[in-house]
């Protein structure tokens, strides 16, 4: 069963789920989306926070390992993309471009 939370991703911009144990609603904030969190949040479209919902923590994760691996090269190109980010779309656009990249590499 899962619930939404008031919180949005920060990097696909979809509710974040709630997490619930037999039926109650324990945590509703997401994960921690560092390093994946853009650094100027200034423009309205965006959200100021640095949560990610369950499938994009998948993700973090994954660029967490690249870089305890040594892959600092990749990781850093994943990273920029998403600090980089302006606006919403530009969150989003990095989020299909890397979701894409892991599903071909994973493949
Ligand atoms: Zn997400």
């Amino acid at each position: 069963m899962s619930a939404e939370s008031e919180y949005t991703c920060c990097m696909c911009y979809k509710a974040i789920d709630a997490h619930t144990h037999n039926g109650e609603v324990y945590w509703t904030s997401g994960h921690n989306a560092q390093p994946l969190v853009p650094q100027d949040t200034s423009d309205a479209s965006m959200v100021e926070h640095g949560r990610c919902c369950d499938s994009c923590n998948g993700i973090v994760v994954q660029v967490r390992m690249m870089q305890a691996f040594g892959h600092h090269e990749t990781a850093g190109m994943i990273i920029g993309m998403f600090r980089t980010a302006k606006t919403q779309t530009d969150a989003i656009l990095a989020h299909m471009k890397v979701l894409s990249a892991l599903m071909a590499v994973n493949e």
